[in-house]
């Protein structure tokens, strides 16, 4: 079956919010800055200078290989409705997320319990390291073509590593101003947008 794929942090899941919360009381957050305006400044929170110290940056990595963690994560509100519409536009054949393989087992909970669509879930090898993991994205989706006929994501960088000879359709989630020669990239910054462009370009 032909579809699309999904990414799941920043994209249905919230995990920014979580991180700042966490992050703040335990090392804290000095212009007590939102969530929000955190990840429009850095868009990684790993990249929050208040948190480079390596006592936080091992925090962080610890709950990012925490299967509990991942079953409480914040919903992107309403995404998965959203998701559930678009599954009808084009169903959703895998989510593709550079969370580590070890993480799957809480992942797929979590979107069990917010009723997304059944689907597989793909995630990073172990041998792959987190620096590399949207190279690695990048490659699957080359892989995936044309079985997965594009993903929505919020990580501009994947367009860095494909060709420009990439057939699928990558929807921007979350990004208001991008501009690329690369024709089949589609801006959307909210779900709604998604849902629009998809059922514009998969009729
Ligand atoms: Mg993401």
């Amino acid at each position: 079956m032909k579809g699309i794929a999904l990414d799941i942090d920043e994209t249905i899941s919230y995990t920014v919010e979580y991180w700042v919360r966490q992050l703040s009381k335990k090392f804290g957050n000095p212009k007590n800055l939102t969530p929000r305006e955190i990840f429009e400044q850095y868009r990684l929170i790993q990249n929050f200078p208040h948190w480079q110290s390596k006592e936080a940056q091992d925090w962080i990595d610890k709950d990012r290989n925490s299967n509990e963690i991942q079953k409480d994560l914040p919903l992107i509100k309403n995404s998965n409705h959203s998701v559930n519409k678009l599954n009808k536009i084009i169903p959703v054949v895998c989510y593709l997320t550079t969370r580590p393989q070890s993480v799957l087992e809480g992942t797929t909970y979590w979107l069990e319990k917010h009723n997304f669509p059944k689907a597989k879930v793909i995630g990073k090898p172990a041998k792959i390291t987190y620096e590399d993991g949207t190279k690695w994205k990048a490659n699957m989706l080359q892989k995936l073509f044309p079985q997965v006929q594009g993903i929505v994501d919020d990580n501009l960088h994947l367009i860095d590593y494909l060709p420009k000879t990439y057939k699928g359709y990558i929807f921007l989630y979350d990004i208001k101003n991008f501009s690329s020669d690369f024709k089949n990239v589609i801006v959307c910054p909210t779900w709604e947008d998604v849902l629009e462009n998809a059922a514009k370009v998969y009729k």
